[in-house]
């Protein structure tokens, strides 16, 4: 007898589209009653194509949900005290309730010492080190977004992870810490993995539910995944082809799963649809 697992496909594109609609709603009426319109500033150094593209589609993003864009494109040699003079700017700006620095910043630019100068309340994309301890100890604040938009997805799909043994691959600040401290605090039982983790794919082949934020294209590969498992796809990688792609390797794991992530149109857009979240939860919070 052969056991059959029906797989979900996770429509990330979709829910992200349905989060900025209502949003807007919510953002017509904040705007409405308080005068107050949500303001998100940006800011691009230099001329990476890939950058422009991910701020191009932040920008549009926000006008559809009503959030006023304040968008400063900054020369490669700009300097580390010229951005810091900006943010210093962007912080008491009353327009601008978030402020999203486009990484990574040149070399010459410290990317932890930039984001530490962002007003915590501002920090749109909750990179700060406040936010980032808020989180740990669980306090309010304001919560990475690809992780964020990791447990939205979760949650829209009935997915719990209450007793579920997670595997979290990727131990980055944005990605793999924050999102095994979400999953954490939802009562999974995590474990996170990296360059140097041991049998990597046994330990894969445990999980109820695999993560993978890692940046090398379709390296979970089918033997990993064990059947019935869930899972989430936050790589973004060109393929052989320089076709975009995630971490799985989707094709030949999808029939395995019972929820899965696509790469494109899964973790991505929720990643920009959280950004918008954050964006008017700190709207709100500035009149608190
Ligand atoms: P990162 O800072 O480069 O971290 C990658 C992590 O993967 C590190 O913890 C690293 O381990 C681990 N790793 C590398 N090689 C490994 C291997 N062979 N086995 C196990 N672990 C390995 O990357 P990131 O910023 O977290 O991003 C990860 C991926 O997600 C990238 O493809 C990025 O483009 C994508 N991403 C997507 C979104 C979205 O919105 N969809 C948002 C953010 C990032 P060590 O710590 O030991 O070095």
């Amino acid at each position: 007898m052969y056991e059959v697992t029906l797989t979900t496909l996770i429509d990330g594109k979709a829910l992200a589209t349905k989060i900025k609609e209502n949003l807007k709603v919510d953002i017509e009426e904040f705007t409405k009653a308080t005068g107050v319109v949500p303001g998100l500033a940006t800011i691009l150094v230099g001329d990476d194509g890939a950058s422009k593209v991910y701020i191009k589609n932040k920008i549009k993003s926000a006008a559809t949900c009503g959030i006023e864009s304040f968008h400063h494109n900054l020369p490669e040699k700009t300097t580390q005290q010229e951005l810091l003079e900006l943010i210093q700017k962007l912080n008491v700006d009353d327009k601008v309730h978030g402020i999203l620095v486009q990484l990574p910043l040149p070399d010459h630019i410290n990317d932890d010492f930039i984001i530490h100068a962002i007003d915590p309340k501002k920090d749109a994309d909750g990179f700060h080190p406040e936010n980032m301890g808020r989180l740990l100890i669980g306090q309010e604040g304001i919560v990475s977004c690809t992780p964020a938009g990791v447990m939205e997805m979760l949650v829209h799909y009935n997915i719990s992870l209450k007793g579920k043994d997670v595997l979290i691959i990727g131990r980055s600040n944005i990605v793999g810490k924050p999102q095994a401290i979400l999953m954490l605090r939802e009562h999974a039982t995590v474990t996170m993995a990296h360059s140097r983790t041991i049998d990597l794919d046994k330990k894969a082949q445990q999980a109820d539910v695999i993560v993978a934020a890692v940046g090398r294209a379709k390296m979970v590969k089918a033997d990993w995944v064990k059947e019935g498992a869930v899972v989430i796809d936050v790589g973004m990688n060109r393929d052989e082809n320089g076709k975009l792609c995630g971490d799985v390797d989707f094709e030949n794991v999808k029939d395995k799963t019972s929820f899965i992530t696509p790469v494109p149109g899964g973790v991505g857009p929720m990643t920009i649809a959280m950004l918008m979240k954050n964006t008017f939860q700190a709207a709100v919070s500035s009149l608190k």
